[in-house]
């Protein structure tokens, strides 16, 4: 019997199953199989014309099955098929590569040789392979979860110039797993904080802080001084962003990602192997694919994903070893297992394929469909003061919360009804059409995607609570708790 493995973003879709038994001859039998018995997943696997979307990669064992026959691939009977998911993450890699940095004129003084002795007596680094790292700069995308071991790990390393990319302030959810900032830090700007950490560790290292979001206007220039880009970033615009930005300069892209015990990580260079969007052509759509902050993480995730990120980062510095230019490597923190798909090359990618269509950065919000909150949506958007003088006024509203059950035991509004968004579709009968429905989650995201699932079933007196439980917390009742 073959099975197929479930990633964490879609077990909600299936009834919770990571692995699924199936008697199939061809990847089309199984995946038909699979979402006849749990019709939830179609959506997340199919587009509207029963294609498979282009976010979701399927792989028989370690290969993509789109280089190999596609759905016709024939399925043995102890075959594995993973559904690999784009997440909120061609040429095999080749080893012995020229290093990215010559050590110039670097020399080390005597500090420096007794700070670094444990690498001088490696003989893969040495004192040619110091004198490199100190020669070399590293532009961080993000001072979060997956910044932050990469930084303090890049400084301690002896890497020469670091460059941090951030505009963001250090808030007390973030110490949970943003181990380079501290509790007095909370309120600071994360560009700050991370910077006073890093010349802690090693003051002998130049920092650049670009308290900026990256853009299609600044990317190129921010990019163009540094040897290598790691990407810690947290959403899709800004993911495709750096892609594209790497593959214009050909620079590699140190690529990480997590979503609650599930890792993924690759190292993207075009002029090697494949890029990003050789793997994901295209972004999953607004809301499909939970961030962080919706879905949440294990605090230690992004320590073990930046750690693998600052290693990939320190042997392409070197060119010693074998990264994972052509590798998507999976880490699955529950199961304690790793797992390696091969990439390939896509010669039609669009970016860094042999004709390409994408030759200058463009729109990644556009791209990635999100765009300014449009009036139409604003007019389905209820603030949390607004809720509360309708509630008071005496006024019949049902309350829809649809975060996950753990959530609501942190906190809930009272008299609310508990729904998660994966399930709302299957139980939309136990709600009425003719309420009026003030739907709520964490922070406003899960809810949107619920009130436009219920408006496509019909439902029209909804009311989507904007900024969720947590803008309830902040502006009508401080004893609800913030998480
Ligand atoms: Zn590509």
């Amino acid at each position: 019997m073959a099975k197929i493995l479930i990633p964490t973003a879609l077990k909600q879709y299936a009834e919770g199953q990571e692995e699924v038994d199936l008697e199939a001859g061809t990847v089309d039998e199984a995946l038909a199989d699979l979402t006849g018995r749990y019709p939830g997943l179609k959506k997340h696997l199919y587009n509207e014309s029963g294609a498979l979307r282009n976010f979701v990669n399927i792989y028989l064992n370690d290969e993509d099955v789109r280089y190999l026959e596609r759905g016709k691939t024939k399925l043995a009977a102890d075959d594995s098929l993973s559904i690999i998911p784009a997440i909120a993450g061609g040429a095999p890699a080749q080893t012995g590569r020229r290093p990215l940095v010559e050590d110039g004129h670097t020399t080390l003084d005597a500090t420096e040789i007794q700070r670094y002795s444990r690498h001088l007596l490696v003989p893969e680094i040495g004192l040619d392979g110091q004198k490199k790292l100190k020669a070399s700069s590293v532009l961080m995308i993000g001072a979060g979860g997956l910044g932050s071991p990469l930084a303090l790990y890049l400084a301690a390393a002896g890497v020469g110039r670091i460059g941090i990319v951030d505009f963001d302030v250090v808030d007390y959810s973030n110490l949970q797993r943003q181990v380079i900032h501290n509790t007095s830090s909370v309120g600071q700007p994360k560009l700050e904080s991370a910077r006073d950490r890093i010349l802690e560790v090693n003051p002998g290292v130049q920092v650049d802080l670009y308290n900026t979001a990256l853009s299609s206007e600044n990317a190129l220039e921010i990019f163009a001084p540094y040897d290598v880009i790691v990407d810690g970033t947290d959403n899709f615009p800004t993911r495709y962003l750096v892609n594209d930005a790497c593959v214009l300069l050909g620079k590699p892209n140190v690529y990480g990602s997590i979503f609650r015990f599930d890792g993924q990580a690759s190292v993207f260079w075009a002029q090697e192997g494949p890029c990003y969007r050789c793997l994901y052509p295209e972004p999953p759509p607004p809301g499909l694919v939970p961030s962080c902050a919706e879905g949440g993480v294990l605090g230690v995730l992004p320590g073990m994903i930046g750690i693998i990120q600052a290693t990939e980062t320190i042997k392409l510095l070197l060119g010693i070893g074998d990264t994972l230019v052509g590798r998507l490597l999976l880490y699955d923190a529950l199961k304690m297992k790793f797992r390696e798909m091969k990439l390939q090359k896509d010669p039609d990618c669009p970016v860094c394929g042999a004709h390409p269509t994408v030759t200058e950065l463009i729109d990644y919000q556009e791209f990635c469909g999100i765009r300014p909150h449009a009036a139409e949506d604003d007019a389905w958007d209820i603030t949390a003061t607004e809720l509360k003088q309708r509630l008071d006024a005496g006024e019949d509203l049902v309350l829809l919360d649809v975060r996950e059950p753990h959530e609501w035991d942190i906190a809930h509004l009272e008299g609310a009804t508990l729904i998660p968004v994966g399930q709302v579709q299957a139980r939309a009968g136990e709600l009425n059409t003719a309420d009026d429905i003030v739907v709520y989650c964490k922070g406003g995201t899960r809810s949107a995607r619920a009130v436009q699932e219920l408006r496509s079933m019909g439902f029209r007196k909804l009311k989507n609570l904007k900024g969720g439980i947590n803008a309830w917390s902040q502006d009508v009742d401080p004893s609800v708790p913030l998480y």
